[in-house]
């Protein structure tokens, strides 16, 4: 992509404000912007209401990405539909599309592979490759909306990658998404996830966006937190429920903890007892996981009867808790883990 820009990364102000300093007027901006976010073009020449000359001086200065599906595989038990896609530099995202009562839900991947390192995760095997662009977030909202013909009402940030490491273009995104010009999606209806990294969390409070903020917590002290999620060396849980506390001050929006229960490791008594007293604190919403095992690690999942009596637990001390509803548990529902086996050629084979 040498030098050239990403178009589809500016919004409808900047890409008028970079016309007029090219000369060129305002509602040029315009069309070029349906193109790119409504009618969903790939090539400059596709924008047939531009002169030649306009999309090969475009074409000189700027490129589009480009997003293609790989492999669809659907849920035949709720319909959740999940997405390989290959972007234009051959790297692989996944994302996912649930369908709920209350409309259509798409998982997005932030970054291609992760470099956080969490034991349980599919995702972050591989290490990190490179941050996505904003555009190729829209991207993969728009092939969704484009093959299945349906509008999506929320995201979740919860694909591959850590939002936060990649904080200036998923803030990005966020803005051009819930745009009136783009979506418009609510921010209401948007929810990031964060293994919790401080700064960066503080500076999100400071953008007043009314999203939800999805803390992965999985433990309730930093020993044991150490032992899931490497991140908890350099953050310890008292300055995440410290940003928590700063990130509801700021926006009047209350976190959301997510908390995947992993048997014999994060299920017992005195972890549901830990985090009561962490989510009263910060007034937390409890979102409960049990954990989706990879054939990589020998982490289990709690026992169904074991989380319901973990959410009775927290339930009695007025905690508002939810058990995560399994979506899509017969095709490979974890996240990173449809991306690694296609990169590890055992799509197709049956995974433990
Ligand atoms: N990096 C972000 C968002 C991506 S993961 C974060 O850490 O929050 C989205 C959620 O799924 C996180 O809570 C993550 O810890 C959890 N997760 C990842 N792999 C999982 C697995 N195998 N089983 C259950 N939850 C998992």
């Amino acid at each position: 992509m040498n030098n050239k820009k990403d178009i589809k990364s500016y919004t409808l102000s900047e890409l008028e404000e970079e016309l007029k300093a090219a000369g060129l007027p305002k509602f040029r901006a315009g069309q070029i912007y349906e193109w790119l976010h409504k009618k969903l073009v790939m090539s400059f020449d596709d924008m047939t209401n531009l002169s030649k000359d306009l999309r090969e001086k475009l074409d000189s200065e700027y490129f589009i990405t480009n997003i293609s599906t790989e492999l669809v595989q659907t849920s035949k038990i709720d319909g959740t539909r999940k997405y390989l896609f290959k972007l234009s530099d051959g790297n692989f995202v996944e994302s996912v599309l649930m369908r709920y009562h209350h409309g259509n839900s798409v998982c997005i991947s932030s970054q291609v592979g992760c470099r956080m390192g969490c034991r349980f995760c599919a995702s972050t095997l591989d290490g990190l490759t490179r941050n996505l662009l904003p555009s190729e977030m829209l991207d993969e909202i728009y092939q969704i909306q484009k093959e299945t013909g349906e509008r999506v009402h929320n995201i979740v940030l919860m694909g591959t990658g850590e939002p936060m490491d990649n904080y200036d273009n998923v803030v990005r995104f966020l803005k051009m998404i819930t745009n009136p010009d783009g979506l418009n999606i609510s921010q209401r209806n948007i929810t990031v996830s964060t293994c919790g990294i401080v700064e960066n969390m503080k500076r999100l409070a400071m953008e007043k966006f009314q999203i939800t903020l999805a803390l992965s917590l999985h433990s309730v002290t930093d020993e044991k937190r150490r032992e899931l999620m490497p991140i908890a060396n350099k953050y310890s849980i008292e300055e995440i429920m410290e940003a928590c506390e700063f990130y509801f001050e700021n926006t009047g929006r209350r976190i959301t903890f997510e908390y995947s229960l992993v048997r014999d490791v994060n299920d017992r008594e005195e972890d549901a007892e830990g985090l009561i007293k962490l989510a009263k604190r910060v007034g937390a919403h409890v979102n409960l996981i049990p954990v989706n095992p990879i054939k990589e690690r020998d982490y289990r999942e709690t026992e169904h009867a074991a989380v319901v009596a973990f959410k009775n637990k927290l339930e009695k001390s007025r905690i508002n808790v939810t058990i995560r509803r399994e979506m899509g548990r017969d095709i490979d529902g974890a996240c990173g883990q449809l991306r690694k086996r296609h990169m590890d050629g055992t799509i197709g084979r049956m995974h433990s």
